[in-house]
């Protein structure tokens, strides 16, 4: 049994560390989100009151918070990890990022002793409650193997991908093709309720058709079709559109960078962009469907 903190405990930190706890692992979590922590309390985790709290005395600190200035603030804050954790503690960042901050992470924990991964995941919510997570773990040799240990209560799959920021540059290319999929998968969708299909039939012959894709078996943006979509309630989220939103702008500033032309995915942010302008970003990303069906009108 290791002390495992982890820091950021909503949608996917949640269910991850709450498969810690059922690996025989200590977990002491933080989050700044009292619900969010209450929530990590019934699942056994111990209740912290600071990051500095959570993270005194332990063997890992998992980060799993929503994007790269989060990151920022929970590793350098003067209550951070890296002010307030022993060198001997290994640390892994979960959370999908820019590759700018996560080089600022590594570059950082590895001025101070630290031994730092970049370790974000594939899967969603279903995917954490599961323990079916792919990792995507990128880092100096030895710590990606000393991390690898300590995820296998939560990954089906844990896929080294090379040195510091490489996880994060293979999240980034995975999450432009998953959104750009979605709203495939929506736009198909209605078209084939409009065409006179019924939604089931439809969805039977595409889940086993070349229309097959993640997006379709897992968040089929239609009521009532495949049990883990959001679309079944109301598109409380599973994966905001925030979150979709911030992903995809990761992607684009990459292919910026790199002289990539993305004129897909340029689009696809546009859709997102347009749900947050009409004040749906807390939602669930799916809800892009709503712009092809028109129940959400500019
Ligand atoms: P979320 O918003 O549900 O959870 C993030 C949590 O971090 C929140 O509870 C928030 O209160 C907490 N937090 C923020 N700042 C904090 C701080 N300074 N100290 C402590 N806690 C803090 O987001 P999520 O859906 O769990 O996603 C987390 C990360 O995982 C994101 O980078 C996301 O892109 C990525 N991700 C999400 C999914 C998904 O399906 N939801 C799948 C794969 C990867």
């Amino acid at each position: 049994m290791s002390v495992v903190a982890w820091i950021g405990l909503g949608n996917m930190g949640g269910p991850m560390s709450a498969n810690m706890v059922a690996a025989g692992h200590e977990v002491r979590g933080f989050d700044l989100s009292a619900e969010a922590l209450a929530t990590a309390v019934t699942a056994g985790v111990t209740a912290a009151h600071s990051i500095a709290d959570a993270v005194a005395g332990a063997d890992v600190v998992f980060t799993m918070l929503p994007k790269g200035e989060h990151a920022r603030s929970v590793y350098f804050g003067a209550d951070g990890v890296l002010a307030n954790t022993d060198t001997a503690t290994l640390l892994v960042d979960s959370s999908t990022i820019d590759i700018e901050t996560a080089q600022a992470l590594h570059d950082s924990a590895a001025a101070a002793g630290f031994r730092f991964v970049d370790a974000p995941v594939s899967g969603g919510i279903s995917g954490a409650k599961a323990a079916t997570l792919t990792f995507m773990i990128g880092g100096e040799a030895t710590a990606v193997a000393d991390a690898t240990t300590f995820i296998e209560p939560m990954a089906a799959n844990i896929i080294p991908t090379g040195g510091a920021t490489t996880g994060q540059a293979a999240k980034i290319c995975n999450n432009l093709m998953l959104f750009i999929n979605l709203a495939a998968t929506a736009e198909g969708a209605v078209l084939a309720d409009r065409l006179g299909l019924d939604k089931q039939v439809f969805w039977n012959i595409a889940s086993v058709s070349s229309g097959d894709s993640w997006a379709l078996r897992t968040w089929y943006p239609v009521k009532d079709v495949v049990a883990t979509a959001a679309a079944n309630r109301d598109f409380a989220p599973t994966f905001t559109t925030e979150l979709a939103s911030k992903d995809i702008g990761l992607a684009i500033a990459a292919a910026r960078a790199t002289d990539t032309p993305l004129e897909i995915g340029e689009h696809v942010a546009e859709l997102f962009q347009r749900l947050i302008d009409e004040g749906e970003g807390g939602k669930d990303c799916s809800m892009i469907v709503k712009l092809v069906d028109g129940t959400l009108q500019p």
